[in-house]
């Protein structure tokens, strides 16, 4: 699997706005902010995409889902509320290989996306 920008900011070969650090994800801020607060949190295993979590261990993805739901909460997003977005393949819209959930707060959201 080819290195993504992401990979590379894990691997500390390239600088990130880092929120989130433990043995099994990484959060950073999105250099793009699409809210006051947007947040991109990854697995430190790598996943090219949301669809590969099928073949993972559910541990895992719990962690990964766990860690999201702590991190939302440690940046005082919990109580207002925030959304979750993963975008998955191109109809997603997703424009990195490499698994990522948005976390996105700090403003009111609308429905339906675009
Ligand atoms: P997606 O479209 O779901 O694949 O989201 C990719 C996100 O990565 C976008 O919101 C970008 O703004 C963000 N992004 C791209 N490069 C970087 C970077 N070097 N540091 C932080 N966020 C990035």
């Amino acid at each position: 699997m080819e290195d993504t920008i992401f990979d590379k900011i894990l691997a500390g070969a390239i600088p990130s706005d880092r929120v989130y650090e433990d043995d099994h994800v990484l959060a950073f801020r999105d250099v793009s902010p699409q809210a006051p607060v947007h947040i991109l949190v990854i697995p430190k295993v790598k996943a090219a995409s949301f669809t590969e979590l099928k073949d993972r261990d559910e541990e895992e993805i719990g962690r990964f889902f766990k860690r999201a739901a702590l991190v939302a909460d440690e940046l005082g997003l919990s109580d207002e509320g925030y959304r979750i977005v993963i975008n998955h393949g191109k109809n997603g819209q997703q424009t990195v290989a490499y698994l990522h959930a948005h976390i996105l707060g700090g403003r009111q959201m609308s429905w339906p996306p675009g």
